[in-house]
């Protein structure tokens, strides 16, 4: 994440303000040119007053680019719901962002906003389906009891995870639909995938039943980045894609910071995507290795509860080149991207 300035006054803001704490001005961000003061330029996303979106939209009274990739909304008429639902946008929009800077497709072939977003909650009907997190044909399914830390710490601690964060969810479940479309009639591209994280013809649901009755096998640590990318070839993919996630967007907020020397890395997402990720997982492990002390100082949980063997950082290689040649001009494959889209 980059840092932002008001433009009217200059003092920092954060990226989620929809208005400045030290002038007042009303923020509007805009994923090309930043922010601008609401007051003067363009026109708010539709969103704003109910989940307080501060993205701007083409024009009056429809969704900004991130809130139309969400087609589901979770039932309003549970008050509760309105907060679960901003707390999971305002998770999503540093990810479009993220994404649009990367170049990768967000949109499919007809134009429509891909991947879409599916927020649902239970009903409390127990013959109902259980609303489970998880990627179908581009659209990803997130059950919002994931946006109330107390819930979402409930279910790490029983399902033994180090790490569970609805930033965490988003990374992982785009992953699924970057593998499809970044795959799709590239079969030199499947090829390189299916070498690196293994046959993603295995039985995916045979694979997870495995995985949930016997656990990891022991010494997943060396070969893979969670327990859980042991289970099948796309969850491999997806916990990695999300880690190299991680890494682009910590090592951009640390040179932000002045945590990282210039002479290291150079500086921004666009540039270090560039980088070959030996380099940026170096960097990334001094880092972590200080922020993990300075949160052990303050009695937190440990910041990066994570290894980078060096075949996990192959295989963020593997997903970093991907990314990189999706982005690349002469990607005739590739559905238009959202830089391609209108304004
Ligand atoms: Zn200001
Ligand atoms: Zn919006
Ligand atoms: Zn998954």
């Amino acid at each position: 994440m980059q840092r932002y300035r008001c433009p009217s006054c200059d003092q920092e803001i954060f990226f989620r303000n929809t208005v400045c704490l030290a002038c007042g001005s009303q923020l509007l961000f805009d994923p090309d040119k930043g922010f601008s003061d609401l007051a003067e330029a363009g026109h708010p996303c539709v969103n704003r007053p109910q989940i307080n979106c501060n993205w701007s939209a083409d024009e009056a009274g429809v969704l900004c680019l991130s809130c139309r990739h969400t087609t589901v909304v979770p039932d309003l008429s549970v008050p509760a719901n309105i907060e679960r639902w901003e707390r999971i946008e305002t998770a999503k929009r540093p990810l479009i962002l993220m994404l649009h800077r990367l170049g990768l497709p967000l949109a499919d072939r007809a134009g429509l906003s891909a991947p879409r977003f599916e927020l649902k909650g239970e009903t409390g009907d127990a013959t109902a389906p259980r609303v489970l997190t998880g990627h179908a044909g581009g659209t990803i399914t997130l059950n919002i009891a994931e946006a109330d830390d107390a819930e979402r710490e409930r279910i790490r601690a029983e399902m033994n995870e180090p790490y569970r964060t609805l930033t965490g969810h988003l990374r992982h479940e785009v992953a699924h639909h970057y593998w499809d479309v970044l795959t799709d009639a590239r079969p030199d591209r499947l090829d390189r995938l299916r070498a690196i994280f293994g046959d993603d013809r295995l039985d995916y649901g045979a694979a997870l039943q495995a995985h949930y009755a016997e656990g990891a096998p022991p010494g997943w640590a060396g070969s893979h980045i969670s327990a859980y990318a042991t289970a099948h070839p796309w969850e491999d993919f997806a916990e990695t894609w999300a880690h190299v996630f991680h890494l682009l967007d910590g090592l951009e907020t640390a040179q932000a910071f002045g945590l990282i020397e210039p002479q290291d890395l150079p500086e921004g997402l666009e540039h270090l995507v560039r980088e070959p990720m030996a380099r940026l997982a170096g960097a990334w492990v001094e880092l972590t290795i200080a922020l993990n002390a300075v949160n052990e100082a303050m009695g937190h949980e440990t910041f990066y509860p994570f290894v980078l063997a060096p075949p996990v950082v192959a295989k963020q290689e593997a997903i970093r080149s991907l990314i990189v040649e999706a982005n690349s001009a002469d990607d005739a494959a590739a559905p238009p991207s959202a830089s391609a889209l209108p304004q």
